[in-house]
């Protein structure tokens, strides 16, 4: 594998498209993306010549359809066909909208949604989804007036020389990425080509590529943070990117790190709960053969709260496999300023402060040294590079917080994008808000509640999110960690907390997605008792409700974050279907 060309840079490259035909033109046959076969083996290879080619092809077609300055939801599963859809959109100045895959109606649903949304009508797709798509739901009205378009269903040929193309310029949309729908539906934030240059560049800066650099990614690529790490990032600094579907992580996640011992993986980000996925296998037995992990110098975690416990448990099981604690790296990010904001330094092991948490209700962050108080760990995820501003804001005032406070994460710079799609008014008050003590600097509102520290930010929760008992802040991820944590055999991510109007006070409610192994042991009651037991030892609250359900009953995002909105939304109208909790194990909540 010729060496790679890191940091593209001149005046003549501006796009992602640029990029590539530098690489096709320099080093044509680097590997740039391999993708794995369960998870395990190399199953198909693309170099920066055949990417380049397949692109070009690609977008002479698009422009031929008359898609030039349009829209286009991409529908593909984990794989290089996406990748050579998604530059050739770029190149022929079509806005991908990418999304999951629709499996079931709710799915359809959302590929209506998301391509109303756009304002298009036209699906780029493989030829396997598209047959699937018809033969299932050939009749669904939500498919009704939706052009499927198979990209792969003929090998491509060179496009003709005048097939008119007019590169993309730095501004042009690059992406309509839509949001992980934690808290509401998607929105299509609006990436170009220059949010996308700045925010690599700036994840290079803070976690630099070496020449042997490799990434490794399983996450989604119609995610943001699988966009960035396992497509854009490494056709950037010029390495390759093994990728892996989600479903081969979930059945086996060893095979994650197996691929990163394997291939030599670099890079390669996160949700906490994946490294928490990890750390069960490994004490059920199910690592010991992931081989070596001392390459792997960037281990990022981000896109949900990470999790201290998480953090040491997994440092401390794959330490003897020759992953280093410096390789742990939190950060904080979101679609909305392209990816990463901040991200911890790959040169010393993550840092943890210990807070008073009756002090932290208040908003208040106080390090507890004293004797009397029960700390609690909050995980710093790094700081920003120079180009990057973040401020915590007081969400109501739009003042600036004094130090030590807790308030609205605020940034600004060269990677807040340029808005929600079709959402002027939403996207002023979100992508364009003025601080009372700054009025002349936009500001992106992140919704996301936080702290400074030594330059370094602390990211505390949602602000749509938080619980309010007694005039004093909860945190909905802290109270479900430890309902997850009080009873053996609960899952990661499988709870979810939200407070409930009912007229004259706040009620606490909890909802728990058991499985057959938890119906054994403890059984229910007593499952529900621990959780109780817990809230009120950890946080001294008081849960007016605690449901069990069965696994897969939450609401969550096809990113696999809990949409607490969504559960309170059907708790309330009695659409939640609780467990007995008198039921006898043989009802087998599998
Ligand atoms: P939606 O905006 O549609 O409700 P979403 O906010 O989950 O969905 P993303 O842009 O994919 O969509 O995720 C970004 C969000 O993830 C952040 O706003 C923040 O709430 C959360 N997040 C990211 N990194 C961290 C972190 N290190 N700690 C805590 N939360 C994080
Ligand atoms: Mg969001």
């Amino acid at each position: 594998m010729a060496s790679s060309l890191l940091h593209p840079s001149g005046p003549e490259i501006r796009t992602l498209p640029d990029v590539l035909r530098l690489r096709d033109a320099t080093e044509p046959d680097t590997t740039a993306y391999v993708f794995l076969r369960d998870g395990e083996e190399p199953e198909e290879t693309l170099t920066f010549r055949q990417l380049h080619d397949a692109a070009t092809a690609r977008a002479a077609r698009f422009a031929a359809l008359g898609l030039t300055g349009q829209r286009a939801v991409l529908l593909y599963p984990s794989g290089l066909e996406f990748i050579r859809t998604l530059l050739g959109c770029m190149s022929a100045r079509v806005a991908s909208a990418p999304m999951q895959v629709p499996r079931r109606r709710d799915g359809l649903a959302r590929l209506r949604r998301i391509a109303d949304d756009a304002r298009t009508t036209t699906v780029l797709t493989t030829l396997a989804v598209k047959t699937d798509l018809e033969s299932r739901f050939g009749d669904a009205p939500e498919l009704a007036g939706l052009a499927l378009v198979a990209t792969d269903d003929a090998p491509s040929a060179p496009p003709p020389p005048d097939w008119g193309a007019v590169a993309p310029g730095p501004d042009d949309i690059a992406l309509l990425q839509y949001t992980s729908g934690s808290t509401g539906d998607p929105k299509g934030v609006v990436v170009t080509h220059r949010h996308f240059m700045h925010n690599a560049r700036e994840t290079d800066e803070l976690w630099p590529f070496a020449p042997d650099g490799k990434v490794v990614n399983w996450l989604p690529l119609f995610h943001d943070m699988g966009m960035l790490f396992g497509v854009v990032l490494p056709l950037w600094a010029g390495v390759p990117s093994f990728l892996m579907a989600p479903e081969s992580f979930i059945r086996r996640p060893a095979r994650w790190l197996e691929a990163i011992a394997r291939f030599g993986g670099t890079h390669s980000a996160a949700p906490s709960f994946a490294y928490e996925l990890c750390v069960r296998a490994a004490a059920e037995g199910g690592t010991g053969a992931v081989g070596d992990l001392s390459r792997w110098r960037v281990a990022a975690n981000g896109a949900e709260p990470v999790r201290w416990g998480t953090l040491t448990s997994f440092v401390e099981a794959f330490t003897p496999h020759g992953f280093s604690a410096e390789a742990m790296c939190p950060g904080y990010g979101l679609a909305e300023n392209t990816l990463k904001v901040t991200g911890s330094s790959q040169h010393r092991p993550p840092k943890v402060l210990w807070v008073d948490p009756g002090a932290l209700a208040d908003g208040v962050v106080t390090l507890a040294d004293g004797p009397r108080v029960d700390p609690v760990p909050a995980v710093s995820c790094g700081a920003t590079v120079p180009s990057t501003t973040v401020r915590i804001v007081d969400p109501t005032s739009r003042a600036q917080c004094p130090p030590g406070r807790v308030g609205e994460i605020w940034v600004s710079g060269p990677c807040v994008a340029g808005g929600y799609w079709g959402r002027q008014e939403l996207s002023e008050e979100s992508f364009r808000a003025r601080l009372l003590d700054d009025p002349d600097t936009p500001h992106l509102r992140t919704g996301d509640l936080g702290f400074l520290h030594d330059g370094e930010l602390y990211v505390t929760g949602r602000l749509k999110d938080v619980i309010i008992r007694k005039g004093r802040n909860h945190y909905p991820q802290d109270i479900e960690e430890s309902a997850e944590q009080a009873v053996p055999g609960l899952h990661p991510n499988c709870a979810a907390a939200f407070s409930v109007d009912d007229g004259t006070s706040e009620r606490l409610v909890v909802l728990i997605e058991v499985d057959g192994r938890v119906l054994r042991s403890p059984g229910l009651a007593a499952a529900r008792e621990l959780v109780r037991a817990a809230i009120w030892e950890k946080h001294r609250l008081e849960a007016d409700e605690i449901l069990m359900l069965r696994r897969g009953a939450l609401s969550k995002t096809s990113s696999g974050k809990v949409q607490r909105r969504a559960c309170r939304r059907r708790y309330e109208e009695g659409t939640l279907v609780a467990l007995p909790v008198n039921a006898v194990p043989t009802t087998g909540a599998h």
